[in-house]
C-alpha cells in the first residue's frame, strides 16, 4: 500500500522565491500521477519535496496516513529516477543495480535475485556485465529504473526521465514505463513538461502554471473539459485556437474579424445567457475543424503529416486572426487559397477570470 497525501503545501526558497502555492493532492495506491507544466512552474520542486530533497515550507505530506513532512529522504521509502541517469561509470550494470542494497547490507542471495528479476523485467539480462558507457541512452535509463525497482520502494518518483532521449527512443521508453507501472502496480509520481507524455502515461494529470495547480483530472477530462485557458492551450497539440468574441444573440462575432459570425447551438446560447453583449474567449481545437460551409480562411501554410494535414491561415482574409485546422487525410492547399471551415466543437472561456464557462 502506498497512498500519498499532499496538503496545503507551499515552497518558499531561501531567496524568497515562492515556487509552489497551496498544493493539494491525494494520490491513490497504485496510481500514476503526472505533474505537467512549462519550465519553472514548480513541478520538480513539488517532486523534490515529496522525495525529501527539499524542505516543505508550509503544509503536510502523508504516506499511508503517517505525517512524513519532517522525515529525512533516506527514511521515506521512495525511489527517484532522474533525467541524467546518475549511474556510476566504474561499476557494471549489475553493480549499479545492486548498489543501494549492498549499502543496506542485504543478504547477497537476496540482492542477486532482486537484480536478476529487475533485469528480466527491463530486458537488461544480457547487459549486466557491461559498464554504463557501453549502453545506449535508452538502456541507461532502464538501468536507472532498475536501480529503483530492486529497492521495492513504496513510491516511484520520476523527474523528466525521458528528456535526454531522442524522439523515437522517448516514445519506446515511455511505453516501457507504462508497462512497468502495470506490472509493478506501484504508486508513481512523474514530472514532465511534455503534454504528450502526460496524456499517454497518466491515470491523472496535475497541470501546473507559475506555482499553482490549474487542474487535476484524467487525461480525457483535461483534454475535453479544460478548466481554464491555460490548461486549454497547454494540453493538446497543435494548441487550441483562441479568439476574443462578442456574444450577440445566437452568434459570436470575432473581435478581430467582425465580418465573421459563428453560430451558437441552443445549449451554448443558454450557457452564455449571462454574457450577452460581452466579450468571451472562444476556443477551437484544430482537430475540431473540418472543411465545409462556415468560416472563411485564407491559407498561409499547408503541412502534410500523412494521416492529417495542418492547414494554417487567417480567418476572414489576410491580416485576420490566425487559425490552425487539422484536416483528415492528405490535403493540398497552397498559399492564398480561400477555404471554408466548419467548427465541430467549441470551448468557451470567461475573458476576465480565464475559467471555462459551463
Ligand atoms: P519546473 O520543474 O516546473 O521547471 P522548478 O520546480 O524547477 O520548476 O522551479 C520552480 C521555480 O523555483 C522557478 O522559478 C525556479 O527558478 C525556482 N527555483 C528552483 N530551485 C530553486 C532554488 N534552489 N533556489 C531558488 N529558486 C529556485
Amino acid at each position: 500500500m502506498a497512498e500519498l497525501s499532499l496538503q496545503h503545501i507551499d515552497k518558499i526558497y531561501d531567496n524568497n522565491v515562492q515556487a509552489v502555492f497551496d498544493f493539494n493532492l491525494d494520490v491513490k495506491d497504485g496510481e500514476l500521477i503526472v505533474l505537467v507544466g512549462p519550465s519553472g512552474c514548480g513541478k520538480s520542486t513539488t517532486l523534490r519535496m515529496v522525495a525529501g530533497l527539499e524542505d516543505i515550507s508550509k503544509g503536510h505530506l502523508f504516506l499511508d496516513g503517517k505525517d512524513i513532512t519532517q522525515t529525512p529522504a533516506k527514511d521515506r521509502d521512495m525511489a527517484m529516477v532522474f533525467q541524467n541517469y546518475a549511474l556510476y561509470g566504474h561499476m557494471t550494470i549489475y553493480e549499479n543495480m545492486a548498489f543501494s542494497l549492498t549499502l543496506r547490507k542485504e543478504n547477497p542471495n537476496v540482492i542477486h535475485k532482486k537484480v536478476l528479476a529487475a533485469a528480466e523485467i527491463l530486458g537488461l539480462t544480457s547487459q549486466l556485465n557491461k559498464k554504463p558507457n557501453q549502453l545506449s541512452g535508452g538502456q541507461r535509463q532502464r538501468v536507472a529504473m532498475g536501480r529503483s525497482i530492486v529497492r521495492s520502494p513504496k513510491v516511484f518518483l520520476f523527474d523528466e526521465p525521458l528528456s535526454n532521449l531522442d524522439a523515437k527512443l522517448r516514445g519506446a521508453t515511455r511505453r516501457e514505463i507504462l508497462l512497468l507501472h502495470k506490472r509493478l502496480k506501484a504508486t508513481m509520481l512523474y514530472v514532465t513538461h511534455d503534454q504528450t507524455e502526460a496524456l499517454t502515461l497518466a491515470d491523472r494529470i496535475v497541470c501546473m502554471s507559475m506555482g499553482y495547480v490549474q487542474q487535476v483530472g484524467t487525461p480525457l477530462e483535461l483534454y475535453d473539459a479544460p478548466a481554464n485557458i491555460f490548461v486549454a492551450s497547454f494540453i493538446g497539440l497543435p494548441p487550441m485556437n483562441l479568439f476574443d468574441a462578442k456574444v450577440a444573440g445566437d452568434e459570436l462575432i470575432l473581435e478581430d474579424a467582425q465580418s465573421v459570425h459563428v453560430a451558437l447551438t441552443p445549449e451554448e446560447k443558454q450557457t452564455l445567457a449571462a454574457y450577452q453583449g460581452k466579450t468571451i474567449v472562444l476556443g477551437i481545437r484544430p482537430e475540431n475543424i473540418e472543411e465545409g460551409p462556415g468560416i472563411p480562411m485564407t491559407v498561409s501554410n499547408n503541412e502534410n503529416l500523412g494521416m492529417n494535414t495542418l492547414v494554417y491561415g487567417n480567418i476572414g482574409g489576410p491580416g485576420g486572426p490566425k487559425v490552425c485546422a487539422k484536416l483528415k487525410g492528405w490535403v493540398g492547399h497552397t498559399f492564398g487559397d480561400q477555404v471554408q471551415l466548419t467548427i465541430k466543437r467549441k470551448h468557451l472561456f470567461d475573458k476576465e477570470t480565464t475559467n471555462a464557462i459551463r
